[in-house]
């Protein structure tokens, strides 16, 4: 790794504190500079309270994290792209598929890196379960991401409503595994979506879906699941069955468990991110987010008790 770029991130969460900043820390490639966050502070950066503040006070700065909730995704992207930074979404990229586009059309406009992150695909179990998927003859796939969204996502207002995408929150994360190991396109045939009656997004979804060559692909996601969580995807095939489980963490090829190496997820996104600034490159695939909104638009809708927040 050579060059050193500035980074800054916009929207000190959950997710900033407990994985960007470490990671960010752990890598020589970056150096923050400064956040933007409306409540958040963080220590020895210059903080600021919006990224139109950051942007217009940070003129050297080569690059931005973008760590807010997806609703606001779009704008923060716009706005940094504009003024020629480079840019990381966190996932999802964007509260639409039409928003993710405009933002790849707009990075390539002014010559930046836009890295749609999809940090599960950095689980140790993924590239081991690709590379054996690649040469097999694959007969079924079954998705079984569930977990307790109160002990999750406690407080956390934006999962409910337009674009924070509910239960599909975590669950494009199990989306992004399966469009990465699977050898083949996978398309959405129907779905069911069970929104609480004081909530505009899923609290639990299934959905139906085929690869190109007919091969059924079924995903079960539900946030009244607990208290073990359960992150696991089985793809059954004519060589037995190759197991996905504690969301990317462990492997089992036909009865036995595969060697992993340690997790590392968000330290393998900003060696990637470093990788595709150095050599101007991109990294954007919407197939993941693509999945979620033709569950929007083919899903049957099926009202469900009150969340009570
Ligand atoms: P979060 O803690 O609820 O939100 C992150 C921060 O964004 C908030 O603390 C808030 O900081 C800022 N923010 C919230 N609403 C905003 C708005 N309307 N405009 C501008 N800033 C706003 O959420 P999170 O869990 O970190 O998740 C953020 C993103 O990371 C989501 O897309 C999520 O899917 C993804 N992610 C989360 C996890 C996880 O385990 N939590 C894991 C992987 C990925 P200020 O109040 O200081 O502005």
């Amino acid at each position: 790794m050579n060059a050193s770029y500035t980074l800054a991130i916009a929207g000190v969460g959950k997710i900033a504190r407990d994985q960007h900043l470490p990671a960010i820390a752990g890598n020589p490639g970056f150096e923050l500079v400064a956040i933007a966050s409306r409540n958040a502070q963080v220590e020895n950066v210059r903080n600021y309270t919006d990224i139109g503040a950051l942007l217009a006070a940070e003129s050297g700065l080569d690059a931005v994290s973008l760590c807010a909730p997806p609703q606001v995704r779009y704008a923060q992207a716009r706005a940094a792209l504009e003024a020629g930074k480079h840019v990381m979404l966190e996932k999802p990229p964007g509260a639409s598929v039409s928003e993710v586009e405009a933002l790849r059309e707009l990075a390539r406009q002014h010559n930046r890196t836009l890295f749609a992150t999809w940090h599960s695909r950095y689980a140790s179990a993924v590239e081991p379960a690709r590379a054996w998927l690649m040469k097999r003859t694959i007969r079924a796939v079954h998705v079984r991401w569930k977990e307790d969204v109160r002990r999750w996502h406690p407080g956390q207002q934006w999962i409910w409503e337009p674009g924070g995408l509910g239960v599909f929150d975590p669950g494009i994360n199990a989306l992004s595994i399966v469009t990465r190991i699977l050898p083949r396109e996978v398309l959405l045939r129907g779905a069911t979506l069970h929104v609480p009656s004081d909530c505009a997004t899923p609290i639990a979804a299934e959905l139906d879906c085929i690869d190109t060559d007919d091969v059924p692909v079924r995903a079960e996601f539900d946030w009244r699941h607990g208290p073990v969580e359960q992150w696991e995807i089985d793809v059954e095939t004519t060589d037995g069955l190759l197991s996905i489980a504690e969301g990317g963490k462990r492997l089992v090829i036909a009865g036995e468990p595969v060697e992993l190496e340690a997790e590392r997820e968000y330290a393998a996104l900003y060696e990637r991110f470093h990788w595709l600034i150095a050599h101007g490159a991109e990294d954007v695939d919407v197939r993941p987010l693509r999945l979620v909104a033709d569950a929007f638009l083919l899903g049957r809708h099926v009202e469900v008790k009150a969340f009570g927040h």
